[in-house]
């Protein structure tokens, strides 16, 4: 029998979906918020949206069909698919959060990672999980992880520094493969 691979943990937002791009281009919609927005290091899309605007992204996310369409995060449907050579791959989000959600998250991860089976899904409310590595934005769900912890950089995380980090899925790969 050979043994068994070592299991990873990955995020869905921020880190194969990016979700901040769509919370521009609603804001670019509704707001003339500018598309090339640069969210500065530590702020979130809030601080940086007209301030009578700055709760519309909790209408956005909660509305149906936000997860359908984020862009795909440069570079994660490879990696993740070479990493499946030597590593259980599961897709953890905590879906729980927005009941709109599942099926939109269920649906883009099935066409864009195909690849990736339904036993290896799981959408969760807080991220209890027991795997050798997580990959994440959110250092909350590192609180009570024992494993290797990379955070992955988005704008609001990038002051952060007790983490390993990981700018990138090429960095993904060069670290794990
Ligand atoms: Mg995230």
């Amino acid at each position: 029998m050979s043994p068994k691979k070592p299991k990873i943990a990955v995020d869905m937002d921020e880190v194969i979906a990016d979700a901040l791009y769509k919370f521009v281009s609603l804001y670019n919609r509704d707001y003339n918020v500018p598309l090339d927005l640069e969210i500065l290091p530590g702020n979130e899309i809030h601080h940086h949206v007209p301030e009578h605007a700055n709760m519309k992204w909790f209408e956005y996310i909660n509305e149906k069909g936000f997860f359908r369409d984020l862009p795909v995060i440069g570079g994660s449907q490879e990696v993740l698919k070479a990493l499946q050579e030597k590593y259980e791959v599961y897709i953890v989000s905590a879906a729980l959060e927005f009941r709109n959600s599942l099926e939109d998250k269920y649906d883009w991860l099935a066409e864009n990672f195909p690849f990736i089976p339904w036993t290896h899904i799981m959408f969760c409310g807080e991220k209890i999980v027991n795997t050798d590595i997580i990959i994440d934005d959110r250092i909350k769900n590192f609180i009570d992880f024992n494993g290797r912890k990379l955070l992955f950089t988005s704008p609001h995380n990038q002051l952060i520094t007790q983490y390993e980090r990981v700018n990138t899925w090429h960095e993904v790969g060069i670290k794990l493969l």
